[in-house]
């Protein structure tokens, strides 16, 4: 529909929200422009791909950038935030910590690398990449200018530090990070709290309601009733008890 938008590879989604499936791991990232201020969400999976978003950004916004909202600390989420400077980073609490530590950093870096990363961009990112001033233990509440945008760390579930954006709109649209895959089976690693899982998506659920768009980390946008199928296939993967909410 956006023309300028779609021929720069971008889905605008609503009025104040797009988003682009970056190539190679089909990360999304995400963009909310306000009238003040524009938020990414995710932007991108090391220095290059940072910049590049960056630049589209500014491009399609007419401004710069200047907040950004990791959904959780798995590399190509992250990595990309080290083509930023001058920017207010917002995590889960507990992301500053991975991001900060020599350990923490060092397992971004080797898990970058062993998804293909080149091993060089890998260790630059790593060194540049800033961890959120900002951390969300509850609900954020962000004034980018005519839309609030309600940080919400819903986690741990598919990481330790998982956190969903919402932006109201015209159809409120709900980025999930990880906890929405579309395009694959959710991924559980060794830092994943399955158990929880299902209950993190009766959150964005309850959150966002059932006309939202869901954004997935991976894959098209899904509704309310896909969210609802993947949280029960979740529930009787991990055998977690209690049925579906029937929310
Ligand atoms: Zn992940």
């Amino acid at each position: 529909m956006d023309v300028r938008w779609e021929e720069a590879g971008w889905e605008r989604l609503t009025g104040r929200a797009g988003r682009r499936r970056l190539p190679v791991w089909d990360c999304t990232v995400g963009l909310v422009v306000g009238d003040d201020s524009t938020l990414l969400i995710d932007p991108g999976s090391g220095v290059r791909e940072g910049a590049e978003v960056r630049a589209e950004a500014e491009r399609l916004t007419g401004r710069r950038v200047t907040h950004i909202a990791f959904t959780h600390g798995h590399f190509d989420h992250v990595l990309g935030g080290s083509a930023f400077a001058g920017v207010e980073f917002f995590g889960a609490v507990g992301l500053d910590r991975l991001l900060a530590t020599p350990t923490g950093r060092e397992e971004l870096r080797a898990s970058a690398v062993r998804h293909g990363l080149d091993a060089a961009e890998a260790a630059q990112a790593v060194e540049l990449v800033r961890a959120p001033r900002h951390l969300v233990s509850g609900e954020w509440t962000l004034e980018l200018g005519g839309v609030q945008v309600l940080l919400a760390n819903v986690g741990p579930a598919h990481s330790q530090h998982d956190l969903a954006v919402f932006v109201p709109g015209e159809r409120e649209t709900v980025f999930c990070g990880d906890l929405v895959e579309e395009s694959g089976e959710p991924q559980a690693g060794r830092d994943a709290v399955p158990g929880q899982w299902p209950a993190a998506l009766d959150r964005l659920l309850s959150l966002g309601g059932e006309d939202a768009l869901y954004v997935p980390g991976h894959g098209a946008v899904v509704d309310a009733g896909f969210v609802r199928a993947q949280r029960d296939a979740l529930a009787a993967r991990f055998g977690v008890a209690g049925g579906p909410t029937g929310a």
